[in-house]
């Protein structure tokens, strides 16, 4: 097939493709060496003794599972958590060696599906697990015990009736006992050795077998939280586990938004939709292409400064579908350039706390609400086949 060169638009009407650097999307790039660095750092807190299980649910809290996950594999770990039983499928396809264990449960139609994909269930009350019982064939499941959050698993009434009838849970493989901290957030939280001990209570008397209590927050709470298995998920991702302190965790994505178009303000007048913000003449004023159908919350407008050349720019005005303005008044003249200048809504300097704070969130939300309308660069130096495009595609 010919190239088609600038002269060709003439004679065929159509133009060539734009550089990607001139396209009015914006650009999430994931760095998957971050999510390792961080992945191995969680794992060096945690020492030898206790296996660093990735929770790679909402397709990795937003970042892509399909990238993130077979990075971490690459990286040494060998358990993964999931919320549901389609991503368990879909993450079997790209690791088929993983163990993978399914959070929200056992229901019963999808038995054949976890047999079949070779999962683990996750066994949240008493019917599940006398469903595991007679079709779970004897393979593995863990049980999840609520110790405080009064959310999912077995309450303690039920985990003692396991304690005085352990024949209830025969002809399952047990692979651990599981439980989940609410306030690890917050090192001084009553609930967090109230949790602790009533877990190690339950451990001291219940059948044998791993327990599995930590997220990445309580991995941060210190040894006793350990166990034998901790389950991380944010602090993987660069959400600050220990909010009180520095974040230890390396940002591991970035998004930048390219300006479509600058004014500067002739007529004292206002920007955007319901006329919130008003702009003097004088004022210059950038266009971003982003919106909350990308995930930038619509409550983000009028406030939070988003970062251009490593100066602040603040949102000026609410924030549309696809569109945001920023005021660039106190960049130089000239400096901002349609079609070439980007500014960061997520990174180094605009972090994604800082964006949860500034809408009142978590960065959880942040990261799992990010849209599918950016182009999606993963890099990895470490991994490279972990980052290549055929990834996004569906699995082979
Ligand atoms: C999501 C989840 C995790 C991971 O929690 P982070 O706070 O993101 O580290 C661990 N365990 C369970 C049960 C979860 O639902």
């Amino acid at each position: 097939m010919p190239t088609m060169t600038p002269d060709d638009t003439a004679a065929t009407g159509r133009r060539p493709a734009a550089p990607a650097d001139l396209s009015t999307q914006a650009v999430l790039e994931v760095d998957l060496d971050a999510v390792v660095a961080n992945y191995r750092l969680l794992a060096a807190r945690l020492g030898d003794r206790t296996v660093c299980a990735p929770a790679v649910k909402a397709d990795a809290y937003g970042l892509g599972m399909a990238h993130v996950a077979p990075a971490l594999y690459a990286a040494g770990a060998r358990l993964f958590f999931v919320a549901h039983l389609a991503e368990g499928l879909a993450l079997r396809a790209l690791l088929p060696e993983a163990e993978i264990a399914v959070l929200n449960g056992l229901v019963g139609p999808e038995v054949a599906d976890i047999h079949a994909a070779g999962l683990t269930p996750v066994l949240n009350d008493m019917g599940a697990i006398a469903l595991w019982r007679a079709e779970g064939h004897g393979r593995p499941a863990f049980v999840h015990i609520d110790t405080g959050m009064n959310r999912l698993g077995l309450d303690p009434d039920a985990a003692k009736a396991l304690i005085e009838r352990p024949d209830l849970l025969d002809g399952i493989a047990l692979r651990g006992w599981m439980s989940h901290m609410a306030c690890a957030d917050t090192p001084g939280h009553p609930l967090n050795v109230q949790q602790l001990s009533l877990f190690h209570l339950l451990l001291r008397n219940l059948p044998q077998a791993p327990g599995s209590l930590a997220n990445s927050s309580s991995i941060f709470l210190g040894a006793p939280y350990h166990f034998e298995i901790a389950r991380p998920g944010c602090a993987l991702y660069g959400i600050n586990p220990t909010p009180a302190a520095a974040n230890p965790m390396r940002a591991a994505v970035r998004l930048l938004a390219p300006v479509l178009q600058v004014r500067t303000v002739s007529h004292a007048g206002t920007v955007g939709y319901g006329a919130t913000a008003r702009v003097e003449p004088g004022q210059r004023l950038a266009t971003i292409s982003i919106g909350y159908a990308d995930g930038f919350l619509r409550c983000l407008g009028n406030g939070v400064s988003l970062a251009l050349d490593g100066r602040p720019v603040p949102v000026v005005g609410r924030v549309s579908m696809d569109l945001v303005t920023v005021d660039v008044s106190d960049l130089p003249e000239g400096s901002v350039v349609p079609g070439a200048s980007r500014v960061e809504v997520l990174g180094e300097t605009v972090t994604v706390d800082t964006l949860a704070a500034a809408a009142g969130t978590i960065g959880y939300e942040i990261l799992t609400a990010l849209g599918s309308r950016f182009r999606r660069d993963y890099h990895s130096s470490e991994f490279p086949e972990c980052a290549s495009s055929r990834r996004s595609a569906a699995p082979s």
